[in-house]
């Protein structure tokens, strides 16, 4: 791996970051606080939030098993997606190579910070090569990115694949996991003690049901966390959110209920939705949704939005000619589904 100075764009290793009144003082002991302009009145949303989240990354290392200054929380993943470029990707010059089909943001974010984004093809079940992948890397190649459960394919990623990437590629590996309490594997958080070029991305808007908080979260060595918080908004997650998910932290075996009718609801769907007239084939899924090849997608999507049922129409993604991309619901949304598609 490249030193991380030699990864990280030289305007950003050398930034010297805004400071806040939070950052200054961390205690929570004292009984006035004069230094943040904030307005007296309206408890406690007057007052700025905590900038490091320290209370929520002490329970979210407990849960997960790492050190918390390995754990970064964003609005949502999608600000660390969005990091991962303006940290370590110089505009114009360097580049960024991910499987494809993949979640849109990974390609969205570079465009946005103009930087390269090259995307090598997976085979027709959804498995990526490492060899191609290392060969669509060259020296201005800072990111690479794998989603694993896959989005929208929904299975999971071929670890050997991801690993032999790790071992080979000499800069960031990413490897996002916004779908991982669904996969029945286990989770690249084992090895972030080992990798130094791994980041991990997760997020409270999945299995965690918190999509509405806007709360994400990114996993790597200390090092790479200290330059994302450097370059992050200084408050860049809310107080109602750090408070909402301190509560939800403190119910954790919900989720664990939630993921397993969700999987139970996921193995019934399929089969159900494998012998409806409209369907070819429906992919193997190791998230909470499936992709599904129909005769017609378009007009099959367009039949369910009158029936007041949204799906999503992937057609117009690499891979994912005429398929719909169907979230797993409650028993009543799942059989409202079938029953509306029955009658198609
Ligand atoms: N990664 C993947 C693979 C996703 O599918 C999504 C959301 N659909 C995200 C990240 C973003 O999640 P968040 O709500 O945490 O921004």
């Amino acid at each position: 791996m490249k030193t991380l100075q030699e990864l990280v764009r030289p305007n950003i290793w050398s930034l010297s970051p805004y400071t806040s009144a939070r950052d200054e003082y961390q205690g929570k002991d004292a009984k006035v606080f004069l230094d943040a302009n904030e307005n007296p009145y309206n408890d406690p949303v007057n007052r700025y939030p905590d900038p490091l989240q320290r209370d929520l990354k002490q329970r979210i290392s407990a849960i997960k098993g790492v050190p918390a200054d390995t754990i970064f929380f964003g609005n949502g993943s999608d600000e660390a997606i969005d990091l991962m470029y303006r940290i370590f990707c110089t505009p114009g010059k360097d580049n960024a190579v991910a499987i494809e089909p993949t979640y849109g943001m990974y390609g969205v974010c570079a465009d946005i910070n103009d930087v390269e984004y090259r995307r090598v093809l997976m085979d027709e079940n959804f498995q990526p090569n490492a060899d191609r992948i290392l060969a669509a890397t060259d020296s201005n190649t800072k990111l690479v990115f794998f989603c694993t459960p896959n989005n929208p394919s929904g299975n999971n990623i071929d670890h050997k694949v991801i690993d032999k990437v790790l071992d080979s590629f000499d800069g960031i590996v990413i490897v996002d996991e916004a779908y991982i309490d669904f996969a029945g594997v286990p989770s690249y958080l084992k090895q972030l003690a080992d990798r130094p070029n791994l980041i991990v991305l997760q997020t409270f808007s999945k299995a965690w049901g918190m999509a509405g908080i806007r709360l994400g979260m990114a996993f790597a060595q200390p090092e790479i966390i200290g330059i994302m918080n450097k370059v992050k908004y200084p408050y860049n997650v809310n107080l109602l959110t750090q408070k909402r998910a301190m509560e939800e932290v403190m119910q954790y075996d919900r989720v664990q209920g939630w993921v397993e009718s969700i999987l139970k609801e996921r193995t019934r769907l399929m089969a159900e939705f494998a012998k409806l007239d409209c369907c070819i084939k429906v992919y193997p899924s190791d998230a909470n949704f499936f992709l599904a090849r129909v005769k017609d997608a378009a007009a099959t999507y367009n039949y369910l939005v009158d029936q007041g049922i949204i799906v999503r129409n992937r057609s117009k993604i690499a891979l994912c000619g005429n398929s719909l991309r169907v979230t797993i619901g409650t028993v009543v949304e799942n059989n409202a589904l079938l029953e509306a598609l029955s009658k198609y």
